[in-house]
């Protein structure tokens, strides 16, 4: 934690729901069918990711693990890597893509949610309504389609940048 708060946090009143086998656990688990062993390198990677749930790009995660005391310097590609590892454990999702960046948050330990994203200040907007999934229920069944999951992003301008009054000075004024 301690972490600064920054214009990507996350506006949410969602809670984490518990889940009976660790992040950590459940990487361990997919590794193995990877052939692949959990590293030091890789439970601190882990750790770091869900040490808060916030939304976070892979620049926010390096300085996050290069301000670790047990951290070590990984390479740019590493971090990638053990990225795409996490995320095809089923640990993390991609988010909507912000400028050139990938976002990234938990999909693990944390409830079924979709995303309001201001186009402008990039906020984002967490939110549960049951009625989506029963929505997306019956358009399934209508198909014979089994849901496991989904997502629904929607974009366009919050509150705030609504009302934020044009900052530009207005020429009629200087008159
Ligand atoms: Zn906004
Ligand atoms: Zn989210």
């Amino acid at each position: 934690m301690g972490i600064e708060m920054t214009k990507e946090d996350v506006v949410s009143e969602l809670e984490a729901v518990s889940v009976a086998v660790s992040p950590a656990e459940k990487y361990r688990e997919y590794l193995a069918t990877q052939r692949l062993r959990m590293t030091r390198e890789r439970e601190i990677f882990v750790e770091e990711v869900f040490a808060s749930h916030e939304h976070f790009d892979a620049d926010q995660l390096i300085q996050r693990l290069e301000q670790r005391k047990d951290g070590k310097r990984v390479s740019r590609s590493t971090i990638y890597r053990h990225l795409k590892q996490l995320e095809e454990a089923g640990l993390i999702r991609k988010v909507a893509r912000q400028g050139d960046r990938d976002l990234y948050e938990h999909d693990y330990g944390y409830p079924q949610h979709d995303h309001l994203i201001c186009k402008k200040c990039e906020e984002l907007f967490e939110f549960h309504n049951e009625k989506i999934s029963e929505l997306l229920e019956e358009v399934a069944r209508e198909h014979g389609f089994r849901i496991e999951g989904h997502r629904l992003e929607a974009f366009g301008l919050c509150d705030k940048c609504c009302r934020r009054p044009n900052t530009r000075p207005n020429k009629m004024n200087l008159i």
